[in-house]
């Protein structure tokens, strides 16, 4: 689903955000990218959703070649990527609603459908009775539901999120964690960017851990098993 084939990201001349990474995430995976501040996870998270395009090397999503895509190109591969965005990136001036329909809207769904699906995701989240509520009447965990719902109203076929859980309490991040593995047990590949190791202990997935732009270490805990 997701493949990088010797890629280098320099936002400046000299600052390499990323050196050399390669890395495939299959059809159906859910994986985790962890690492100090400053490592690339966010980088990278943008490389695949065609925010960023590579110094050098390849990016395929979903089958195709992210690296070459012209900038009217790149919504059509955002139909089928989610992202959860660190900041969350609401719309302020919009209710609830109107924030998770836009996934939709912009698919050309009709009202009626869009209404349904909609109520269904916020009920799904435990954010239904906020449907009328602006962003800014929500609490953080709140906010990070809505963001969630928006991304994976329309079942995409990816779900990036960057720190999901950031100033989340721990109950909160239990909820958002069981919401991307729900996601990933519907058929969502999911890669989430944490520096939150209480977050990836608890989930049993595989991890890619970077450092300075360096793949330094990739845990997958469905290979530990088969060696056992
Ligand atoms: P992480 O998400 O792991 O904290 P980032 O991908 O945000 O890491 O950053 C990787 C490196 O790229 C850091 O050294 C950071 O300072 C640099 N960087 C990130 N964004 C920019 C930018 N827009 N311009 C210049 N340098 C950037
Ligand atoms: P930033 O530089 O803040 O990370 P991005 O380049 O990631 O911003 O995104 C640019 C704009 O495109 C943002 O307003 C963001 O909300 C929007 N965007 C990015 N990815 C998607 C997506 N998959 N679906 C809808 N909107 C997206």
């Amino acid at each position: 689903m997701i493949q990088l084939h010797n890629v280098f990201l320099s936002y400046q001349k000299d600052a390499t955000a990323l050196n050399n990474i390669s890395l495939r995430i299959a059809k159906g995976e859910f994986v985790f990218l962890t690492g100090p501040s400053g490592a690339g996870k966010t980088t990278l998270l943008r490389l695949l959703y065609g925010a960023l395009t590579p110094t050098s090397g390849q990016v395929l999503v979903d089958g195709q070649n992210v690296s070459r895509m012209t900038p009217s190109q790149i919504p059509f591969l955002r139909r089928s990527i989610g992202v959860v965005f660190q900041d969350f990136k609401l719309l302020q001036n919009r209710t609830v609603f109107e924030n998770v329909a836009i996934t939709l809207e912009v698919l050309g769904w009709g009202r009626a459908d869009i209404g349904k699906k909609v109520m269904h995701i916020l009920k799904q989240m435990g954010i239904a009775s906020k449907v009328n509520l602006t962003p800014q009447r929500l609490s953080g965990g709140e906010q990070q539901r809505v963001a969630l719902a928006r991304a994976l109203v329309n079942d995409p076929k990816i779900l990036l999120a960057d720190e999901p859980t950031g100033n989340l309490d721990d109950s909160n991040k239990e909820q958002i964690l069981s919401i991307f593995k729900d996601a990933n047990a519907r058929g969502t590949t999911v890669v989430v960017a944490t520096h939150d190791r209480r977050l990836i202990e608890n989930s049993h997935k595989r991890l890619v851990s970077l450092i300075k732009g360096d793949i330094v270490e990739q845990v997958d805990p469905k290979e530990e098993d088969s060696c056992k």
